[in-house]
């Protein structure tokens, strides 16, 4: 039972065929397997339903979350109050334009991959292994092996605080590291469009290949977790100071600071939204007082 009257956003996306779900565990959709349940998710299916919900749930004063692949966030086991406008696999069409890749914002990282292969075009390879969706890896810049979505993407689409539907060029989007113009705001990206080059397909293949062995290798990928816990500090990386603290393998209930990579919390063993929390707090707290750096989450906390 909502505290909140959800009849609204349930009469909307039923207007436009979307499906709904009450009180779905949002552990079923996050990378950590930690989350409680939220009031209500919606599957977003097109733009359109996506704006008239942002600008229901505003007037009726429904809080409302944006969630993609679930990759990089920390979810309370509280659950979520409000609604969760999911841009999933209904949401995830992606198709070329001469060397542009056009894509709705739910579409996986993974199946663009996998589309720039089958066309030859380059640019792409170094996406190849980060588990989200176009959409939040825009929001969050992502980025690995050198190279980060800033460098392929040629526009994209959101709505604004407002409601409106909105451009804007790659260069306006005042991407850094982790960070754009939609960090922390109530923008939605809807589609986005990739620039990428003619290149060789076996060579692709190839780049794609060796990127993910690498990340098997060094990655936990065998447990669950949201990828790197904290950002890189300045000149620095954050797992070679959790090791020179001896933090390697310290465990709260079910989390734990990776064995095989300390930038890792993962999910051991059923771990609650407390146990990584205080992980993460330990491990910020040990880091400072050894080295004087403060490390900063990368991974987002939703509670
Ligand atoms: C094993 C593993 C490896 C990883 N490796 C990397 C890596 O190499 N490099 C890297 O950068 N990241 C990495 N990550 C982290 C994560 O995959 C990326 O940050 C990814 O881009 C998050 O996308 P998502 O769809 O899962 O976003 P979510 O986790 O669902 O959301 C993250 C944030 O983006 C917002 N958001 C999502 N979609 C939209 C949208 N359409 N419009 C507006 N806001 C939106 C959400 O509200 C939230 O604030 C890794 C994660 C894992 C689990």
């Amino acid at each position: 039972m909502s505290f909140f009257d959800l009849d609204i956003p349930a009469r909307t996306a039923e207007k436009y065929g979307a499906e709904v779900l009450y009180d779905e565990p949002m552990k079923e959709h996050t990378t950590f397997r930690i989350g409680g349940a939220c009031d209500m998710m919606i599957k977003i299916n097109c733009e359109a339903l996506l704006r008239d919900l942002m600008q229901c749930c505003k007037e009726c004063g429904i809080p409302y979350y944006i969630i993609g692949r679930g990759s990089n966030v920390l979810i309370s086991d509280n659950g979520l109050k409000g609604v969760v406008l999911l841009l999933g696999s209904d949401f995830a069409a992606a198709h070329i334009s001469g060397n542009v890749i056009e894509c709705q914002a739910g579409a996986l990282l993974s199946a663009v991959c996998g589309l720039a292969l089958d066309n030859s075009l380059t640019g792409l390879e170094f996406a190849y292994g980060i588990p989200g969706t176009v959409g939040g890896a825009v929001y969050m810049n992502a980025g690995a092996y050198g190279g980060e979505m800033k460098d392929v993407i040629q526009s994209c689409r959101y709505i604004d605080e407002n409601g409106e539907i909105r451009t804007v060029s790659c260069d306006k989007m005042e991407l850094g590291y982790r960070h754009s113009i939609f960090t922390d705001t109530d923008r939605c990206i809807t589609s986005v469009s990739l620039k990428l080059e003619n290149g060789d397909k076996g060579a692709i293949k190839e780049r794609m290949d060796t990127l993910m062995a690498r990340r098997k290798e060094k990655q936990p990928l065998e447990y669950p977790s949201a990828g790197s816990t904290f950002k890189r500090p300045a000149g620095d990386f954050a797992a070679r100071l959790i090791e020179a603290s001896n933090l390697k393998g310290l465990s709260v209930g079910g989390a734990q600071v990776s064995e095989k990579h300390s930038g890792f919390i993962v999910n051991k063993n059923g771990a609650s939204f407390e146990d990584v929390r205080a992980l993460i707090g330990m491990v910020k707290e040990r880091v400072y007082s050894d080295t004087g750096v403060m490390l900063e989450c990368e991974v987002l906390i939703m509670e």
